[in-house]
């Protein structure tokens, strides 16, 4: 039985996880489908990686499997995920290649099947938000960036956005006046699954453009792309710093979240 501690979800332009020694990849099943997971060790350490978009980012955001991906990390014995993210900026201090630990979301989806408690066997279970984000990966991963010399912000709002279009100037100035700072297309669901999974659960954004509206030009998806590439070997130093010192103990709470269930 595999037993997996540490996984990375890599998001736009993080498709491959070269740093993992001997790499294996395994189909978990789950009872929400089937998930492809590349595993390997990295200085000693077992880690998991699961690229969100699949490789070569043939799944858009709103078809993601996110039940199927946060169960598979469970299966295999996952506690702690670090999860990469593109995003538009709609705060003028959050520039494109800057880093976010993103700390609170907030949630435009529709119809997005967001927990794993559905009522009937699964019993009910309004899981608490109030820190939605690990605060001790959250607290690695901000040290790691600035350790690194990284462009780095503690803490942002990234505003869900269902996609795969991207936001109109008036969307962006409504997130804008709720508070947002980020705009991307996948935190959510995937944040609460991992918080009603129990997982430890952290997001470091990379600015890749301003918003619509913000920004002067007209936002492509070859632009994020493009962006991604100069911010990638950014992406992979931090991502192996953090899977070099991260602890593997839980000082936190969010193994207890899930306790309520009825
Ligand atoms: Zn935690």
């Amino acid at each position: 039985m595999v037993n997996i501690e540490l996984a990375v979800i890599g998001g736009t332009g993080v498709y491959k996880a070269e740093m993992l020694e001997k790499p294996k990849e395994l189909e978990i099943k789950t009872e929400y489908g089937k998930t492809n997971l590349l595993t390997g060790n990295y200085k000693g350490r077992s880690v998991a990686f699961l690229a969100r978009h699949g490789s070569g980012h043939s799944v858009p955001p709103h078809l993601v499997n996110y039940r199927a991906n946060l169960q598979a990390l469970k299966n295999i014995g996952v506690k702690k995920v670090i999860a990469t993210a593109a995003v538009g900026s709609l705060n003028n201090d959050m520039k494109p290649g800057d880093f976010v630990v993103v700390d609170q979301f907030l949630d435009f989806t529709k119809g997005r099947v967001s927990t794993f408690f559905d009522g009937g066997a699964k019993g009910l279970l309004h899981v608490d938000m109030t820190d939605p984000y690990c605060r001790e990966v959250r607290e690695e991963i901000y040290n790691t960036a600035v350790k690194l010399g990284l462009n780095v912000h503690k803490g942002g709002c990234y505003v869900t956005a269902e996609g795969p279009r991207f936001e109109t100037p008036a969307e962006i100035k409504m997130y804008k006046m709720l508070g947002g700072d980020l705009v991307g297309m996948t935190s959510v669901p995937e944040v609460v699954l991992a918080r009603e999974a129990g997982l430890c659960y952290a997001t470091v954004a990379m600015v890749t453009n301003f918003a619509a509206g913000i920004s002067p030009t007209v936002l492509s998806h070859s632009e994020v792309v493009e962006a991604m590439k100069t911010s990638s070997q950014d992406v992979s130093r931090l991502i192996m710093s953090i899977l070099e010192t991260i602890s593997l103990e839980r000082g936190c709470t969010c193994s207890e979240t899930a306790t309520e269930v009825r």
